[in-house]
């Protein structure tokens, strides 16, 4: 029934681990999102928006004070110059922007290199737009985190080879790709002349402290890769709104231009009240990702040292929601059956990482969220510590 397109994605694990918490009564560490909603008096700015007359359509690259909020936000924090008008669009969601990126810079059999684990909407975006999916998988590395190498990005370069589709902060990993990492990348792509479409949605969830911290380095600061880079973030994961899908794509003229010309086609345009309280957020509560960034270490620090006592191999992420943990200290073979045991068994619900990666290089390993309250993240343990977690 289903168009050929679509065929071989396989369906969200999402949905599946989802319906089991739902069932067993678990408590879902699955699906990343906040348990407790964004600013308030961003909220307020959207119902005012929407009781003052915000309610039609709005200008297909969204409108312009969240186009030159977001403007303003690159150069404060990045010092990267914008001009409002051409070299920001407002997406749907980051979501959106992928897809908007994919259908409008892939051409049918051009290659689109990712890293692995990958986000799964790439995989399904790079196919509906006809591309042709290479994984660079990120590996468990010695100084701690999973880490790129360059040498495997280099040798995943073909003549057929269009565009590099990163993301740094990395779901699901939590690496914070280094500037040394960045550098490569930013070689091979101006090597082989290809474009660089960069999903930052964690770009302020980072944890680290002093000087030596791992940083948010955006792939449009480096020398030469301005004029490559489609950079994408949203709302969604900086200020706790991901039911808003409000996102935003930025970069030179022509690589904006490519998304819209396809975005124009698959929503015309996005909500039109939320977006002024986007602007709002962007431009008022400037720092209110970093607070929330510095709650998310503390619930980070906390999840992480409880799974380790549990015998699993942690890896401390250094960004995002998320942490890894490879369950074969347990025992356990493949994450996939130890995911859908322990809802029974222990009463949570974790992600296994095999679908994500196309090598088998994730069978042992599954994905826990700390985006959630403390006294969740703290039930969750005491669940998994009060049963049998070997294989
Ligand atoms: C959550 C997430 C997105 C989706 O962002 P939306 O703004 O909700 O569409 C995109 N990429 C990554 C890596 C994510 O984790």
């Amino acid at each position: 029934m289903v168009a050929s397109r679509l065929h071989g994605i396989p369906p969200t694990i999402f949905t599946e681990m989802s319906a089991l918490a739902l069932a067993t009564g678990a408590v879902n560490l699955g699906q990343g999102f906040p348990d407790v909603d964004g600013p308030e008096a961003v909220i307020k700015r959207a119902v005012e928006a929407l009781e003052t007359g915000a309610n039609q359509y709005a200008p297909g690259p969204g409108v312009p004070a969240l186009r030159e909020a977001v403007a303003r936000h690159q150069r404060r924090h990045y010092g990267l110059d914008l001009d409002p008008m051409t070299q920001v669009a407002v997406t749907t969601g980051a979501t959106e922007g992928i897809a908007a990126a994919m259908l409008g810079l892939v051409d049918p059999g051009d290659e689109v290199i990712v890293l692995e684990p990958y986000y799964d909407s790439y995989v399904a975006m790079i196919q509906m737009a006809g591309g042709v999916r290479r994984a660079v998988t990120l590996r468990p590395s010695a100084s701690g985190g999973f880490r790129l190498d360059p040498d495997e990005l280099r040798a995943a370069v073909t003549s057929r080879t269009r565009l590099i589709l990163l993301n740094s902060p990395h779901n699901p990993t939590g690496t914070v790709l280094t500037r040394e990492e960045l550098t490569a990348v930013a070689a091979v792509a101006i090597e082989h002349d290809l474009v660089v479409v960069t999903d930052e949605v964690y770009e302020h969830l980072t944890y680290g402290e002093g000087s030596d911290a791992p940083r948010h380095v955006p792939m449009a600061t480096l020398p030469g890769m301005f004029e490559r880079t489609l950079t994408l973030s949203s709302l969604g994961k900086s200020y706790s709104f991901t039911g808003w899908k409000v996102g935003w794509a930025s970069g030179p003229t022509a690589l904006v231009g490519a998304l819209l010309a396809a975005k124009q086609w698959l929503t015309f345009t996005s909500g039109a009240p939320l977006q002024p309280a986007a602007a709002y957020a962007l431009d008022a509560l400037d720092t209110w990702p970093t607070e929330l960034a510095a709650e998310l270490r503390t619930r980070r620090d906390a999840l992480c040292a409880g799974l380790a006592e549990l015998g699993l191999g942690v890896t401390v992420p250094d960004g995002t929601y998320f942490t890894v943990t490879d369950i074969a200290g347990l025992g356990w073979e493949d994450g996939t059956t130890f995911c859908r045991a322990l809802p029974e068994r222990a009463g949570v619900v974790a992600i296994p990482l095999q679908g994500f990666y196309d090598s088998d290089a994730g069978r042992h390993l599954v994905r826990w969220t700390f985006c959630k309250r403390p006294a969740v993240i703290a039930e969750a343990l005491d669940r998994l510590a009060r049963s049998d977690l070997r294989a």
